[in-house]
Order: structure tokens, then sequence, then C-alpha cells
């Protein structure tokens, strides 16, 4: 299937490593020039380096903390026109609700609600104009089942999941413009294995056996990958995704129960 991505320019956020990465890789792939952005440089030059052997499309590279306005003016000065967005960042870490004051909400929906939004923003009108746009939010399925000590998670990206879900239907609609989540279940990326870790220390057993146990728990007995990740975003990136707009689409094996 020829996704019809060549020549788009797309604007990865948080993508030197794991599903953000996995979406540069598909894009590009399919022919998109694409800016990609992270906080450190090393890894997003490990990356570029990756993406461009494939090539494809033209890859570029901004260095800099995508939460914060300078680094989201760099990412959107370094892209001649975001055809496409796809917004991630790193996710908030775990704990107790009570331990959590004021700045870590503020950090949390900064992060995973507000920054998404301040690049639609800056985005949309523009699409809009020209006729095309895709945005896609990396949320987490946490979005539709939320997890217990992921509290800073499920409520800053559910947030976020709520206004697009109004944003989506409003005349953009009507205007090429679509904005759709990806919510992951469990991927095998790096944020999975520092989060495993923490429970393997805490359990004082190896970190193999408590991926091999949370493995088992997921209906396809194994945890999903990168690859797959970016191929469905390519795929709501593409024309031919064009009436597909405000959904919530959750990757995870099967391990969310219901059957809606
Ligand atoms: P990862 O740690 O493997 O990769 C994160 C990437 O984001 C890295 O390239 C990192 O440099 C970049 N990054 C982080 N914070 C940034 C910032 N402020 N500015 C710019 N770049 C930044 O993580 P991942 O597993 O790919 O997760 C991506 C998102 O998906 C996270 O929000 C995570 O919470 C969420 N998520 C992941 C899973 C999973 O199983 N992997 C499940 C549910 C939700």
């Amino acid at each position: 299937m020829d996704l019809q991505l060549t020549g788009k320019w797309a604007l990865v956020c948080a993508a030197s490593k794991g599903l953000g990465k996995g979406c540069a890789q598909a894009l590009v792939r399919e022919g998109a020039n694409v800016v990609i952005t992270a906080r450190g440089d090393s890894a997003l030059q490990a990356t570029a380096a990756e993406l461009r052997a494939f090539g494809a499309g033209e890859v570029r590279t901004v260095a800099g903390d995508i939460t914060t306005p300078e680094g989201r003016a760099a990412a959107l000065a370094a892209c001649p026109q975001v055809d496409i967005l796809v917004n991630n960042a790193g996710g908030p870490p775990p704990g107790d609700f009570r331990q959590w004051d004021r700045d870590a909400w503020i950090k949390a929906i900064d992060a995973n609600m507000l920054t998404p939004i301040e690049l639609i923003k800056a985005t949309i009108d523009a699409m809009a104009a020209r006729g095309y746009g895709r945005v896609v939010n990396i949320t987490s399925g946490a979005v539709k089942a939320p997890i217990g000590n992921l509290g800073l998670s499920n409520g800053a990206r559910s947030g976020l999941t709520g206004f697009v879900a109004g944003l989506a239907r409003s005349e953009i609609a009507a205007q090429g413009v679509t904005i759709n989540g990806l919510l992951p279940g469990a991927f095998d990326t790096e944020r999975l294995r520092v989060t495993m870790q923490g429970a393997a220390t805490k359990a004082n057993e190896p970190l193999d056996a408590v991926l091999a146990r949370r493995a088992q728990m997921i209906p396809a007995r194994r945890f999903g990958t990168a690859d797959e990740f970016g191929a469905v975003c390519a795929f709501l990136c593409s024309p031919l995704a064009g009436y597909i707009t405000g959904q919530n689409l959750l990757m995870d094996g099967g391990l969310y129960p219901g059957t809606f």
C-alpha cells in the first residue's frame, strides 16, 4: 500500500528513541521529510543517521526540551511546513498522589497536555488553509483504563484527550485536518525497561523475570514493538486515513478487556 506521504513534512517530537523513533522511521520510509526532536543531541544524531540510511525523505534534528516554549519554537522553526505533527514527550513518574504537590501536577500537565495543545495551536490553522493536516498524539492506554500508580499520566493525558475530542470535530474536520490519539499498551522501549527495573529492584528479582511475567499478562504474550507502533502512526498520517478523526486507537496486544 502506498501511503502517499512522499514530500510531506512531519514534526515528530521526542523521537530519538522508543515510540517517537518508530513513528519517524515509518514516516521517512514512506517518503516523508521529518524534523525529529529530543533533549540529548547524541542519541538524536544517531537516530538521524539511521533514518538517513533509508535514502528516502529529508531528516532534520532539533535538540531541545519540547515541553519548553524555546524547545517548541526551535522545533517549529526547523520544519518548512508542518503537514504532520506527532506529539510525544516523556511520561510523568509513577507514585502516590499524596506525595505530589502543585509543581508535580503542573510539570505533568505541561508535558502531556499543554505542550501538544501549544503545538497544535501553532500548526493547525496553516494545515487547514492548505487543506491537509494530520495530528497524532501519542498518549497511553491509561486514557482508556487508568493505571494505578500513574495518576499524573491518567490525569494529564485524559485532559489532552478530552480537549482534542472537541477540536477534532470542529470546522477543521471539513478542511482536511484530522487529529487522533494513538494509545500504547506495553511496548518494549527504554521507558518500559526503566519502569520494570524499578519493580524488579523493589521485588529483588531479575529484570528478565519481571518482564516475562508482565508479557504473560498480555493476550498477545509479548510486548509491542516500536516498528508496529510507527506503522499505525504512518497510516493515520496518510491521506488514506482522511475519514478517521477524533479517535483513540489502543495498541495493547489485547490487554484491554472491553468489547469496545
Ligand atoms: P522512551 O523513554 O523509550 O523514549 C522517549 C523519547 O522521548 C526519547 O527520545 C527522549 O529523548 C525523548 N524525550 C523525553 N522527554 C522529552 C522532552 N521533554 N523533550 C524532547 N524529547 C523528550 O519512551 P517511550 O516508551 O517511547 O514512550 C513515549 C511516550 O509514550 C511516553 O510519554 C510514555 O510515557 C508513553 N507510553 C509508553 C508506553 C510503553 O510501553 N513504552 C506505554 C504507555 C505510554
